[in-house]
């Protein structure tokens, strides 16, 4: 066993580090509380090669393996982790091609992105289905003309507003039936140059061949409020056979398969949130005197200094354990998946948490970032599975 990082992944980690130094930190405050989509910081992360890694070699000409991924979405996440979730989003919708497209599914749906910074959606949850996606009503039906036609509406998805692809599972036949598929829609120049932009952000997108798509306002989060976050509803789309990824009927099997991939990058999300606020308290708390020492040389502070690192650590093996298992394509890859992502998500609350808390009054003050850490630090535990999930998941494979 080798804990050493190869001389490539450590490129990637420093280039990263220094692109998150210059390009990110030094306004994060503003660029925060504007709540407006990062754009520009995306484009500039797609020329450096932080984006899409994902996207196969026969695509791109090269590959990025899971750990170097894990690698490069952690430190992106040091800087912001709506950033990084918008990133990383990409992926989270574009590795179901990669894993079961056809070579000219990979070649039509990922070189686009590969020649232009585009973004893309993962559409899973709806209204009344999210930790329980079986429930969910979205379908596509075969009209007399032998094409597919997707009608139905997904909510809370990231770059919604901004996607020029959306990735949507559905289900195959009527929305109540067994079988669920993946499909593809692409809209790509229709949604810079056909858009009716609303003044409250929503779009609705008319499609050439017929069918509309039309993504809501954008939600106003507590945090994370550099990630876009929308609604999206799917009327009359027709979907080609080149469109559907895989086989129709086995759409179950593809979200677990996106999802073991997906789930220790949101880790290496929470473990770059937790290192951030581990930092941003031990500053403060190397600066600020009370009872006539550093706060950091107070023995319980410094306990609670202590099992910050502890919570970090820990959580950073459990991310590198579940990206290798990812890399290796291990069998139990997401029991390790989900464990990752709970010790990382429990890693970002704890730190943010009590870093805000060793702020003292002063953490709750919008203007010291550790308050906005501790905003962004919820939705780790929530997304791509909430807590109980990931351990309903470890619970089942144990027994
Ligand atoms: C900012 C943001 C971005 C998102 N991005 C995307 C995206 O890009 N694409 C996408 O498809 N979805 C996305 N989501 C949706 C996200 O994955 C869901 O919110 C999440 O899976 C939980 O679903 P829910 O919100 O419906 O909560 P529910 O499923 O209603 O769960 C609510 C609570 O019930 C409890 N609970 C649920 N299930 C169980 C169980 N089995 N056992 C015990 N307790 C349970 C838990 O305490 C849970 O927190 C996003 C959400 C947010 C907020």
């Amino acid at each position: 066993m080798n804990f050493e990082l190869s001389e490539e992944q450590k490129n990637y980690t420093e280039t990263v580090s220094k692109f998150v130094r210059r390009e990110i930190l030094p306004d994060i405050l503003p660029l925060e509380q504007a709540h407006r989509f990062p754009g520009d910081i995306l484009r500039k992360a797609w020329e450096l090669g932080f984006l899409n890694l994902s996207i196969p070699e026969s695509v791109r000409g090269y590959a990025v393996d899971a750990v170097t991924t894990a690698l490069i979405v952690r430190e992106l996440s040091y800087g912001d982790t709506g950033v990084s979730t918008s990133a990383m989003c990409n992926d989270l919708a574009n590795v179901v091609i990669a894993l079961h497209g056809t070579p000219e599914q990979q070649s039509r749906f990922l070189r686009p992105f590969v020649e232009a910074p585009l973004i893309a959606s993962f559409c899973l949850t709806e209204p009344g289905a999210g930790s329980d996606n079986s429930a969910m009503t979205a379908f596509i039906r075969k009209g007399n003309d032998g094409v597919y036609v997707l009608n139905g509406e997904k909510c809370f998805i990231t770059n919604a507003s901004f996607a020029s692809q959306f990735t949507v599972f559905c289900k195959a036949g009527s929305p109540k039936g067994l079988m669920m598929a993946c499909v593809i829609v692409p809209c790509d120049l229709l949604a810079r140059a056909e858009t009716a932009e609303h003044p409250n952000g929503s779009r609705e997108i008319r499609l050439p061949g017929g069918g509309t798509i039309r993504t809501g306002k954008p939600e106003d989060k507590l945090g994370q409020r550099l990630s876009n976050t929308a609604a999206v509803t799917f009327e009359d789309v027709p979907i080609g056979e080149d469109q559907v990824i895989g086989d129709r009927r086995r759409g179950f099997q593809y979200v677990v398969d996106v999802l073991d991939f997906a789930r220790p990058m949101v880790a290496a999300i929470g473990v770059g949130l937790a290192r951030r606020a581990f930092d941003v308290a031990l500053a403060y708390t190397k600066e600020r005197k009370q009872f006539g020492q550093r706060i950091c040389d107070l023995p319980v502070a410094r306990d609670t200094l202590v099992k910050m690192w502890k919570k970090i650590e820990l959580a950073d093996l459990a991310l590198l354990h579940a990206a290798w298992k990812v890399e290796t394509k291990a069998e139990d890859r997401g029991i390790y998946a989900s464990l990752a992502k709970n010790t990382a998500a429990e890693a970002a609350l704890f730190c943010a948490n009590e870093g805000l808390h060793l702020h003292g009054g002063y953490g709750f003050m919008s203007e010291y970032e550790i308050s906005k850490l501790a905003r962004d630090a919820h939705i780790i535990d929530i997304y791509e599975g909430v807590r109980e999930v990931q351990d309903m998941i470890v619970g089942r494979e144990l027994v």
